[in-house]
């Protein structure tokens, strides 16, 4: 195990220099820095407020050396039906913060989030992820979930058109059944989903970024002694994907 994605949560209460002795202490390369979404909001004042968080975003994985910045669309707020119009101003919020990561050389990695989650984030699909990227260019790229695209029809289709623009790629299993869409994921081969498959899909795109483990777990795998988790990833990773 090389590498780890650090959450802002958790850097925020270590702080970034304890942070980045951790990290070389423990030989790991930073793949990703979890996360940021780009606002939905129509009201100009939240928009450039939302904005600077994401530079902020963005200047802290700069300063880890993190591979990316893992980017989610916000779902829309206060009430709001409007999806659409929420899909239309995260694409601008992405164009907006684009200037600031391409200075800092910060790649904005954009995360599909399975549908089931489209109350929390709206982008929702590799499809939509894939436009936006066509769309914004150079500094951008998409993060491949398993668990988060193996339902699409289309993912065949979406992961060969990503091909070199894939900046990450997620590990986990949809249980079923599920207890919660969002926070019950499974371990690697306990779940539906033909992780093979999928894995063999991303190599073919020529992508040789981390594979990485992320599993959501709150009433199992978070409640585990930490050591036996990675245990069980190393030991999934080899037979089930
Ligand atoms: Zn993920």
């Amino acid at each position: 195990v090389r590498g780890i994605t650090v959450r802002r949560d958790k850097l925020a209460a270590c702080g970034m220099a304890e942070a980045r002795r951790l990290l070389r202490d423990h030989g790991m390369a930073v793949s990703g820095l979890s996360r940021a979404f780009a606002s939905s909001a129509s009201d100009p004042a939240v928009r450039r407020a939302a904005l600077d968080e994401c530079r902020r975003a963005v200047d802290e994985a700069a300063a880890l050396g993190a591979l990316f910045l893992t980017m989610l669309g916000e779902a829309p707020r206060d009430g709001s039906k409007d999806l659409e119009g929420a899909r239309r101003r995260v694409r601008d919020a992405l164009a907006d913060l684009l200037p600031h990561a391409r200075a800092a050389g910060v790649p904005l990695a954009i995360e599909p989030v399975h549908p089931m989650n489209a109350d929390a984030c709206c982008i929702n699909t590799l499809a939509q992820a894939n436009d936006i990227v066509d769309e914004l260019g150079e500094g951008t790229g998409v993060l491949v979930d398993v668990y988060h695209v193996w339902w699409d029809p289309a993912v065949e289709a979406e992961i060969r058109r990503a091909a070199g623009r894939i900046l990450g790629f997620h590990l986990s299993d949809w249980l079923v059944p599920t207890r919660d869409v969002a926070f019950d994921r499974g371990m690697m081969g306990d779940g539906v989903i033909d992780i093979p498959r999928l894995r063999r899909l991303v190599d073919e795109t020529g992508y040789d970024g981390f594979h990485e483990v992320e599993i959501f777990s709150a009433a199992d795998w978070w409640r585990r002694d930490p050591d036996e988790v990675v245990r069980a990833c190393v030991a999934r990773y080899a037979t089930a994907c």
